[in-house]
């Protein structure tokens, strides 16, 4: 998960590359950081929490100059610290550079093991320490044959954005993992940021999404514009992650040309198509099942109702920690609208079943409402297998369709029916123009890792 985000050739660089963080908070509650260049140093400032409790006014004056990168973290290698908050400054042999990383490496501890042998040493365990030292170590002239250097060497899923005192580099893995955007902002410099919603609160024009195996070098002009180069450093082999669809993006970005609210809808739509409920109300899990609840009402032909309240208050539930916690926050969260659920038979949407906790507690509070009947639906497909390219997915063994039939978990949340997406379903509703990284529904790891271990062949 995480977001990243680079500003280059504008006054107000890290003043924009805060909005843009800003805009991508629910890729990351952990920690957040800025650096900036003014073109003789790299400053930073990265700490733990919400991207508007870590900056202020202050902020920005040390954060001076026309180039600014920055993150959100989401830890999904690595620890809770505030060593793993991201960017990660270094000074080396050609002299200072600050790396922002959404991703997973998944050859992380082998390159590790090496870099450790030749006499490296770690400050964190996040992967994309790896990468600073990869390129320190690297016996190149210049700072981007260094970068091809890192780049053949890491595997998995990243979208890298590297900054030095003059230039920015922005890389997106050959699959394309990750999402990644390019924009033009009003004043002439550029933004490139994990998700398009970034663009809308800071002006700035969408042009294109960074290619797969792409890498875009930005640099000042002799005449003091700023212009930007483009090498593909791999053959694009496109698999975006459906899981940015089905549930981590934003609904208002767009990925690859593909709307994710859109793509939300077009998987509600299939479900009913392939598991229809003969209901009287069709309820979402808020907020996370409203598009795809909208697209089932349709398909099923019953009513859609917001019968569900969320607490906007309370964060997402995945972050706590311990089994207790979740169940408790869960209702902490969610509470339904009695007079519309009464005698109903009520169909359930959510986008994703993890562990099976929410489900279970929507359904005992809708029975307690007076629901008649729940038919709890699923759109996407079971999630059989840990991600490796940087969701958060808890071990196989926690993972309740890895040991389940849908009839079994019906039973164990206590509703009347369950149906999930096929995945031959999610690729309808998210179009057969491409490949998708559907890892967590095949368990095909194509790009490395596997589901047994974290330490397999990385994390
Ligand atoms: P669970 O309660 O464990 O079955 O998780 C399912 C709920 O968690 C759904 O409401 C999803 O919207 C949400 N969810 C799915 N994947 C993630 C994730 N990687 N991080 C946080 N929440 C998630």
């Amino acid at each position: 998960m995480c977001a990243v985000v680079g500003v280059y050739g504008s006054e107000n660089a890290s003043k924009i590359a805060y909005y843009a963080l800003f805009a991508m908070q629910h890729r990351g509650q952990e920690s957040s950081g800025i650096s900036a260049s003014n073109g003789e140093e790299i400053n930073l400032i990265k700490k733990r929490g919400l991207v508007t409790d870590i900056f202020n006014e202050e902020s920005f004056e040390v954060l001076a100059g026309k180039c600014a990168i920055g993150h959100n973290r989401y830890s999904t290698a690595g620890k809770d610290s505030v060593l793993d908050a991201q960017p990660v400054f270094a000074r080396y042999k050609l002299g200072e550079i600050s790396v922002a990383h959404n991703g997973n490496l998944t050859n992380k501890l082998k390159v590790r093991e090496e870099l450790i042998e030749r006499g490296a040493i770690f400050q964190t365990y996040m992967d994309t320490e790896n990468i600073v030292h990869l390129i320190a170590k690297s016996q190149a002239g210049s700072l981007v044959d260094r970068i091809e250097d890192m780049i053949q060497k890491i595997e998995g899923a990243y979208c890298l954005i590297i900054q030095s005192r003059s230039k920015m580099f922005v890389i997106r893995d050959r699959f394309g993992i990750r999402p990644l955007s390019l924009g033009k902002l009003p004043d002439g410099g550029y933004i490139v940021a994990s998700e398009s919603c970034a663009f809308e609160l800071v002006g700035a024009e969408f042009m294109r999404d960074v290619n797969p195996g792409e890498m875009i070098t930005f640099e000042n002009c002799n005449d003091g514009s700023v212009t930007y180069s483009s090498k593909q450093l791999f053959e694009a082999d496109p698999r975006p992650c459906a899981f940015e669809y089905i549930y981590f993006a934003r609904p208002d970005s767009n990925i690859d040309g593909k709307n994710v609210y859109q793509k939300r809808l077009q998987c509600g739509l299939e479900l009913a198509k392939e598991s229809p409920a003969e209901v009287d109300i069709v309820l979402p899990v808020p907020d996370s099942g409203v598009a795809a609840a909208m697209g089932y009402a349709k398909g099923v032909g019953a009513e859609f109702l917001m019968g569900i309240v969320r607490n906007h208050y309370v964060g997402r539930t995945f972050i706590e920690p311990t089994q207790q916690i979740r169940d408790l926050k869960v209702k902490m969260k969610l509470s339904p609208i009695k007079h519309l659920i009464e005698g109903k038979r009520v169909a359930i949407i959510d986008d994703s079943l993890v562990r099976g906790t929410t489900s279970r507690q929507i359904v005992r509070m809708l029975k307690d409402a007076g629901a008649k009947e729940v038919h709890m639906r699923i759109a996407a497909p079971e999630i059989k297998y840990p991600c490796r390219y940087g969701i958060d997915t808890p071990t196989q063994t926690e993972l309740i369709s890895a040991s389940f039939t849908p009839e079994e978990i019906a039973k164990k949340i206590g509703a009347e029916s369950l149906g999930f997406l096929s995945i031959e379903g999610l690729k309808n509703a998210l179009g057969r123009d491409r490949e998708y990284s559907l890892v967590s529904f095949d368990g095909n790891y194509f790009a490395g890792g596997c589901a047994e271990s974290l330490n397999c062949s990385g994390a």
